[in-house]
């Protein structure tokens, strides 16, 4: 991935096109925002980040794992190949999908639904990104990593985690490296956060 075509494309994407609510005049700030549910959307300069330290190639398989907005959806589906991603609030989930179709994407596959499981049918992925809070990798996600693939996580307690970089090199062995601190809301379901804390 490019530096440049990155910071171009983040530069052109409008971040008010995927808030419609009272927060929409803080667009341009780079501050996280509600949408709504509980949720928020980073900061664009930590979408970005997260987006170039995951690196996709034009030929990526994505697996993106919290929705929300579609705003990092619309990053990762610009620079890779395929984009899967999922959101458990519907709600979020339709409405990310008439945004990132709005924009003409038709790379990207849309589920709703637990993705703390991963999505075993397209597996296995280039790359994942989480852009939700686990109290630990979630085995299932390492798993359907693909060999010589990457994923970026936010791993720790809820309200301070680290953001992690995952590589897992072409024996399968896996290498983690902490990139900086982050806050993301807690990634629920099944490998999410009940399952460390029950
Ligand atoms: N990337 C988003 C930020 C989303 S905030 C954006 O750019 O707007 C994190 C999202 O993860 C929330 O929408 C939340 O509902 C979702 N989420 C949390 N746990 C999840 C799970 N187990 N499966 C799917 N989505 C989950």
């Amino acid at each position: 991935m490019i530096f440049e075509d990155l910071k171009a494309f983040a530069e052109r994407l409008d971040r008010a096109y995927f808030i419609d609510n009272e927060y929409k005049q803080y667009a341009d700030y780079d501050q996280p925002l509600p949408i709504g549910y509980e949720q928020t959307i980073s900061q664009p300069s930590l979408v970005f980040q997260m987006t170039y330290i995951l690196s996709p190639e034009k030929g990526s398989r994505v697996l993106e794992i919290g929705t929300g907005s579609g705003y990092q959806t619309a990053l990762l589906a610009e620079f890779s190949g395929e984009v899967y991603t999922i959101e458990r609030i519907s709600a979020l989930a339709e409405k990310a999908k008439k945004r990132l179709l709005g924009l003409g994407y038709t790379n990207i596959s849309f589920m709703t639904g637990d993705g703390s499981l991963g999505w075993e049918e397209h597996a296995p992925y280039d790359r994942i990104m989480v852009t939700a809070a686990a109290a630990e990798l979630p085995q299932e996600l390492l798993r359907q990593l693909a060999a010589g693939g990457r994923m970026v996580i936010p791993v720790g307690p809820r309200g301070c985690q680290e953001l992690m970089l995952v590589e897992k090199d072409i024996n399968g062995e896996i290498f983690t490296r902490i990139i900086e601190e982050v806050v993301f809301v807690e990634l629920k379901g099944k490998y999410g956060w009940s399952y460390w804390n029950k």
